[in-house]
């Protein structure tokens, strides 16, 4: 199951169809069960690097993004980044 919803409160383009609303598109084949946030960032960097302003990550439990129209896309992402041993995201290098 994918956890995703979108806050277009603060659109600022007017735009019918948000960028936050399309990006959500990204995350059509994802699970939130088995994301991680790193997962999440990665693919909102690679898909929609152009229109971020913003990218707000709480580990475990999702991320939030903010686009260049005001918008923000919450994507739950509740898996671990590795099984505890230690990757390049929990250690930091
Ligand atoms: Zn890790």
């Amino acid at each position: 199951m994918l956890q995703i919803s979108t806050d277009n409160s603060g659109n600022t383009m007017g735009g019918r169809t948000t960028l936050a609303d399309l990006a959500q598109f990204s995350f059509n084949d994802r699970d939130s069960q088995t994301m991680n946030i790193y997962q999440a960032d990665d693919i909102l960097r690679r898909d929609w690097r152009d229109e971020l302003v913003d990218v707000e990550m709480e580990y475990a439990l999702g991320v939030s993004a903010t686009f260049k129209d005001g918008t923000k896309l919450h994507v739950a992402a509740w898996a671990d980044c590795c099984d505890g041993s230690g990757c390049k995201h929990c250690r930091g290098y």
